[in-house]
């Protein structure tokens, strides 16, 4: 057994294990995933309580085990129960554990990474119900721009030329805007409207408290929720449960 340190981590996703025990997989502050074991978590009586529920924010003492780590110590910094109360809010969070489960499976020492989940978790607790599939839109497109997918919206993704401004086709393979020239010949290029540069614009560059004060209509937002999440798709190879049904009742 190594040495026990002490971690600051988000949890995403709780799987059984054994008769009492579960497996927590978690986002911890510097980006990198763990999975860990809590014995007796799910003990009426344990000592974990709700601590290490998904969305919850806690200080976490690790002890590295075999082949995942031990929590013997854990402690709220943010509950995010509101999350898990109302099922709008529970449906947007559920997106952003996913999607955070699936691209971070490998250690890749990204702090802005848990900042930006964080945060969404955050706004996502008090937002107003109506913006939530605004606030997921946004977090979807940070956050692939952060795995090195920032969408190209000014000139073409492809070609770098100058894109039609009334006949604007976005493509998924080069993520991004393209030519007529270049889009004909792609099939994960669809149309789009002609606002929509403008749109995902601005929600990748707004602050996530800030994307509400953008004032972007809801339907403009279901186009733009639908687009992101496939480009999202398209991207990430692993299925994303939580984003399908998310994107099933847009
Ligand atoms: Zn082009």
């Amino acid at each position: 057994m190594g040495t026990a340190y002490r971690v600051r981590a988000l949890a995403l996703r709780k799987t059984k294990l054994g008769e009492s025990d579960l497996i927590v997989t978690l986002l911890a502050a510097d980006g990198c995933q763990i999975r860990a074991v809590a014995k007796g978590a799910r003990k009426t009586k344990s000592r974990f309580g709700a601590r290490l529920e998904p969305f919850s924010v806690a200080d976490l003492m690790l002890s590295p085990g075999r082949s995942l780590e031990i929590i013997t110590e854990a402690e709220t910094v943010t509950s995010h129960d509101a999350l898990r109360s109302d099922y709008d809010r529970l449906r947007a969070a559920s997106v952003v554990a996913d999607f955070l489960d699936k691209v971070s499976v490998e250690c890749q020492a990204e702090e802005r990474t848990f900042a930006l989940a964080t945060t969404t978790l955050d706004v996502m607790e008090r937002s107003e119900i109506e913006l939530l599939p605004a606030v997921v839109t946004a977090f979807l497109i940070k956050g692939m721009a952060m795995q090195g997918y920032r969408p190209q919206l000014s000139s073409c993704a492809m070609c770098a030329a100058a894109t039609d401004v009334h006949d604007v086709r976005f493509s998924l393979s080069a993520g991004g805007v393209v030519c007529l020239a270049c889009g004909g010949a792609d099939v994960s290029a669809m149309s789009v409207a002609a606002d929509m540069p403008v749109i995902l614009d601005a929600l990748v560059r707004a602050k996530l408290a800030d994307v509400a004060a953008l004032g972007i209509p809801a339907p403009a937002i279901t186009d733009a929720l639908r687009l992101v999440g496939a480009f999202v798709v398209y991207h990430v190879p692993a299925r994303m449960k939580a984003l399908d049904a998310y994107l099933r009742g847009a």
